[in-house]
């Protein structure tokens, strides 16, 4: 589940209350969650982070949140992510009906987007990016299954590759559907990643920890050695992520290292 706990924090991006509350006419909710307002500001803002980050090119990338109120805000189709506006964001329902558009027309990969919705209750933000180490693993038909690094297991739940479809269809969306159970990023096949998280923050966080873990195993690789962590080691992570993360529970198989 998402965090209600604190009073200073605001479900969904992860932000302090207040930071983002000079957007005029608009505030947090009357359930306490996040407003339309705060979550446009947090999303064009992740959207520079991303790009700052080197995480996508030209138009690449999706971001969206889940507000109360089941309302989906997602990044416009056809933009860069680093020159967004609050005003170029779409309003969607969980069937992707457009139901708060001035300017523009939703993601392409709307469809990616809320087969997770349907399938992690948990879940109130998505990321898609295409990192560039990650997907290259993910060009070679390689995923992050294998036991090699604690972030990979704690922090994401292991990161199956999902076949590829054609990017925008609903093809994709239906093999990330029966994908992210257990799993808080996915690698697209020669296509990209996908992250979620609890808050636009966590989501933020797993993919540059996944693209991240890449650059690392790919180090190990050049280097010409790759030390598995040990069955014990793998338990032991393993319970420690069934214990912090109901929502994504562990999957992992118990495999071997490549
Ligand atoms: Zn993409």
């Amino acid at each position: 589940m998402h965090d209600r706990g604190g009073a200073d924090r605001v479900p969904g991006v992860g932000y302090v209350r207040g930071e983002a509350g000079y957007v005029a006419g608009q505030t947090v909710g009357a359930t306490g969650g996040i407003s339309h307002a705060m979550a446009s500001r947090a999303i064009v803002d992740a959207g520079v982070r991303l790009v700052a980050a080197g995480l996508v090119a030209g138009q690449d990338g999706n971001i969206s949140v889940r507000m109360d109120d089941d309302l989906v805000l997602v990044t416009p189709a056809g933009m860069g992510k680093g020159r967004m506006t609050v005003d170029d964001l779409v309003r969607v329902d969980l069937d992707g009906r457009v139901v708060g558009s001035p300017n523009g027309r939703p993601s392409s990969e709307l469809a990616v987007h809320l087969a997770i919705y349907r399938a992690r209750v948990d879940a109130r933000a998505v990321v898609h990016a295409h990192p560039p180490t990650a997907t290259g693993f993910a060009l070679a038909g390689e995923d992050f299954m294998a036991p090699l690094l604690p972030e990979i297991i704690l922090g994401l739940g292991g990161v199956p590759l999902v076949p590829y479809a054609t990017p925008g269809s609903g093809a994709l969306g239906i093999n990330v559907e029966a994908a992210i159970h257990g799993h808080d990023a996915l690698l697209l096949a020669n296509h990209g990643a996908v992250t979620l998280g609890s808050t636009l923050e966590q989501a933020l966080q797993r993919m540059e920890i996944l693209e991240h873990a890449a650059r690392i195993i790919l180090t190990a690789r050049l280097l010409g050695r790759v030390n598995p962590l040990t069955p014990e080691q793998l338990k032991a992570l393993r319970e420690l992520r069934d214990g912090v993360s109901p929502g994504g529970a562990s999957t992992f198989a118990q495999e071997s290292a490549r």
